[in-house]
């Protein structure tokens, strides 16, 4: 029985080896995560928005906008784009942009030309802001989010879609790709767009698996800050509540389960999860 069993081992693990010598399985690729500083609130700004239940009456909160560039082997991905280039020279802007995305993957020496996909976690123009620097990329966008954003008539008011960011895509001179539900990015299970609707029909969070550090979830705006997180907070202006509190929850069984580092793309306070620029986590 025991031999029989060594046997039944060593036969599995020898057609592994076939099967790796054959092509079969490619090991796996090295995965890294820049975070790109892409805004930040010059004041501390007044939150009440962010709770519909008027948990933040009168209070103020500084807030950032982070960008994200993932290496998968020879691939270059970004994840979110911040608050659009023009911020950067507006002096009435109430975010301060030191440097644009292209000026920071500059410093990495990267061309936009080699960024192959854009994913954004949702339609706002603090996310989308600088897409267009990237018309050879594929856009990776929910579903609903890009319905929301090609609708006839469009929404407006706070929280609605801002397409301008995106026109290149939705005038169909860059290739989109809708997501629906979750997204394996790669094939291989180490970036995968998740589907956490609530803050927008189509919003997404993003998990990077990475060798060293180990598993990343970021946020998106499934939350603005810690606070909200904590507590199940829900922005007056999300596009549904129980969508938002339901991907909450799934959120943080996944961090939970998979012991991730949870990154809060909008607090100041996570800032330090990852390294500091230029440097990558992996
Ligand atoms: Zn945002």
């Amino acid at each position: 029985m025991k031999r029989a069993l060594a046997a039944l081992v060593l036969g599995c693990l020898g057609s592994g080896v076939a099967a790796f010598a054959a092509g079969g399985k490619d090991p796996p690729v090295r995965v890294t995560l820049t975070r790109l500083d892409c805004g930040a609130t010059k004041q501390p700004r007044d939150i009440a928005i962010f709770s519909d239940t008027r948990a933040y009456e009168g209070v103020k909160k500084s807030l950032v906008a982070s960008c994200y560039l993932i290496r998968h082997g020879d691939e270059l991905m970004l994840w979110d784009t911040g608050y659009p280039v023009a911020t950067k020279t507006d002096p009435q802007s109430p975010i301060a942009l030191n440097a644009t995305v292209v000026e920071q993957l500059r410093a990495l020496n990267i061309i936009p030309a080699q960024v192959t996909r854009v994913g954004v976690s949702h339609h706002h123009g603090d996310h989308t802001g600088q897409a267009r620097d990237f018309p050879g990329a594929t856009l990776l966008i929910g579903r609903g989010d890009w319905a929301a954003l090609t609708a006839a008539p469009a929404s407006t008011g706070f929280g609605a879609p801002d397409p301008a960011p995106v026109a290149h895509w939705i005038s169909g001179g860059g290739k989109v790709e809708q997501v629906r539900g979750d997204l394996d990015v790669f094939g291989d299970g180490s970036v995968v767009m998740l589907d956490m609707p609530g803050h927008t029909p189509g919003h997404h969070s993003l998990l990077v698996k990475l060798k060293a550090k180990g598993p990343i979830l970021l946020t998106g705006d499934l939350a603005h800050f810690q606070e909200n997180y904590d507590t199940g907070g829900v922005p007056g202006f999300n596009t549904d509540r129980a969508d938002t509190i339901a991907s909450l929850d799934r959120f943080k069984a996944m961090a939970r389960n998979m012991k991730a580092t949870v990154v809060i793309q909008h607090d100041p306070r996570d800032v330090g999860k990852l390294p500091a620029f230029p440097a990558a986590a992996d």
